[in-house]
């Protein structure tokens, strides 16, 4: 991907990769930086000089907690309630996310608090009218 893409089919391009499990992110031409989500531009070093890479999945969970209240809009009702966390990726970025594999509670986020940073997966999560990305503890 070597020219500037227009932003309404950047998220089309991001939303269609991940429905079908492929986590697009954008990768500098110029700083050699990773930015995720992906834009048009580098969040490091602002070069338009940008293309697309697909993302391992690994990722480092570094803290999560869970969610009393979903997030406002309603397609996380009907997943609520959910562990939610904050991730680093192994390309870099940091990125918050459902985290699949660890209940809603107090116990298992203990559990998992002790247990300090552990590795997680990306999948996508199906929901009814957009997937999302969603990061499974995987020890
Ligand atoms: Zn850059």
């Amino acid at each position: 991907m070597n020219d500037i893409i227009e932003q309404p089919n950047l998220i089309r391009w991001y939303y269609e990769g991940l429905k079908q499990g492929v986590f697009w992110a954008m990768k500098c031409k110029k700083c050699k930086n990773v930015t995720f989500p992906p834009t048009g531009c580098c969040e490091h070093c602002g070069s338009w000089e940008v293309e697309g890479i697909t993302l391992s999945g690994d990722a480092t969970l570094l803290y999560a907690t869970h969610n009393i209240a979903p997030a406002c809009h309603p397609r996380f009702e009907k997943i609520a309630p959910y562990v939610y966390g904050h991730l680093q990726l192994k390309e870099g970025p940091i990125v918050q996310a459902v985290i699949l594999g660890v209940e809603p509670t107090p116990e298992a986020l203990h559990d998992l608090f002790n247990r300090g940073p552990v590795p997680a997966k990306a999948e996508t999560i199906e929901m009814e009218d957009l997937p999302i990305l969603g990061f499974r503890v995987t020890l």
